[in-house]
C-alpha cells in the first residue's frame, strides 16, 4: 500500500489511471480508521477500479476550543485497514501541502449548514466543504463515499456538488455500529470504561424513537421528550441537541408525515458524540 503525501504525485498517479480508462473512488477521512471507514472503502472498491483513501485531520473544520491537537492518529493502522478493505493508496498530505502560506479561499454552503451541527459548530462545515472541494479537484474521483453517521455532512456535500457542478457522484453508506449499538467513531477512544457504558444512551434513545414511530406516533415533541428523558437518566450524558427534521431540507418537523432524520448530539464527559437514524424513507 502506497502512502502519497504530495498533490503533484497523487495527480500523476490518478492521471495514469484515467489514461488507462480506470474509474476512481475517493473516501475522505480524518484517519484512525475503523470498520465504519472500512465499509466505505469496501463499497468504493466494489464500484470503482481504483480507490483513494485520504487521511487528513483538517484544521479548518475544527474551532479553537475543539480537539484538533488531541485527535487520534495512527497512520500504520490506517494503511493496514485501508489495504484490508481494498484501497489502492492513501493520500496523506501535511497541513502545509493543503494550506500553504497565503491560502485564503473557502467554499461555503448556506441553508443546510446553519442547523444541527452547524448551529453548534459555526465554522465547521466551511472547513469541510473547503477541504472536500480541494480533494475533489486534486483526486478528480468519479465517486466519493461518505457515511450516514455524519448525515448532515453528506447533505452539505451533496448541496456543494450540485451547486458548484463537481463531476462527482456522492454515495452515502449506512452507519456501522458496535455489537451493543454504539456507532463506531474515531472519537470513541476518548471514552473511559464508565463513559463507554454511558454512551449507549445515544443509540438506546434512537431505538425508543424508532419504536414510537413504528407504533404510529406523529408528534415530534412527544418523541423528543421521551428521548430527552431517557438520556437525562444517564448522569454522565449532557444533551447538545435532539432534533426531528425533514430528511432533505434538515428543517424542523412538528408532525411526522414524510421521511424524517432524527439526529442527536450528546456530550459524554468531555467527548461529544453524534448519532442518527432515518425513518420512513
Ligand atoms: P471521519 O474520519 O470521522 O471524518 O469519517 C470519515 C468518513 O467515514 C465520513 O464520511 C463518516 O461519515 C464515515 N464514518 C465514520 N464513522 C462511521 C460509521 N460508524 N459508519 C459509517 N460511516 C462512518
Amino acid at each position: 500500500m502506497k502512502l502519497i503525501t504530495t498533490i503533484k504525485e497523487i495527480r500523476e498517479i490518478v492521471s495514469e489511471w484515467k489514461k488507462a480508462g480506470k474509474t476512481v473512488g475517493l473516501v475522505p477521512t480524518m484517519g484512525y480508521l475503523h470498520e465504519g471507514h472500512q465499509s466505505l472503502i469496501r463499497q468504493a472498491h466494489a464500484e470503482n477500479d481504483k480507490v483513494v483513501v485520504s487521511v487528513f485531520v483538517n484544521p479548518t473544520q475544527f474551532s479553537a476550543n475543539e480537539d484538533l491537537s488531541s485527535y487520534p492518529r495512527d497512520i500504520e493502522n490506517d494503511l493496514e485497514k485501508s489495504h484490508e478493505a481494498g484501497a489502492s493508496l492513501i493520500f496523506h498530505p501535511e497541513v502545509s501541502e493543503m494550506y500553504p502560506d497565503g491560502f485564503n479561499t473557502y467554499i461555503e454552503a448556506f441553508g443546510v449548514t446553519e442547523v444541527l451541527e452547524g448551529a453548534s459548530r459555526p465554522t465547521h462545515f466551511r472547513g469541510v466543504t473547503t477541504v472536500v472541494g480541494k480533494l475533489f479537484n486534486i483526486v478528480q474521483p468519479d465517486r466519493a463515499y461518505f457515511g450516514q453517521k455524519d448525515a448532515q455532512q453528506a447533505a452539505v456535500i451533496e448541496q456543494m456538488v450540485r451547486d458548484l457542478n463537481f463531476p462527482v457522484k456522492v454515495v452515502c453508506c449506512p452507519i456501522i455500529r458496535e455489537e451493543d449499538g454504539l456507532a463506531k467513531s474515531s472519537r470513541n477512544v476518548y471514552l473511559s470504561e464508565e463513559e463507554r457504558e454511558a454512551a449507549l444512551v445515544l443509540s438506546q434513545s434512537l431505538k425508543l424513537a424508532k419504536k414510537m414511530l413504528e407504533q404510529g406516533e406523529k408528534s415530534a415533541e412527544k418523541i423528543k421528550q421521551t428521548m430527552t428523558e431517557k438520556i437525562q437518566q444517564e448522569p454522565l450524558a449532557e444533551i447538545d441537541y435532539i432534533k426531528i427534521v425533514d430528511h432533505r431540507s434538515l428543517q424542523d418537523v412538528a408532525v411526522i408525515e414524510a421521511a424524517v432524520l432524527i439526529p442527536i448530539a450528546v456530550r459524554i464527559g468531555n467527548t461529544r458524540l453524534i448519532d442518527n437514524f432515518v425513518f420512513g424513507e
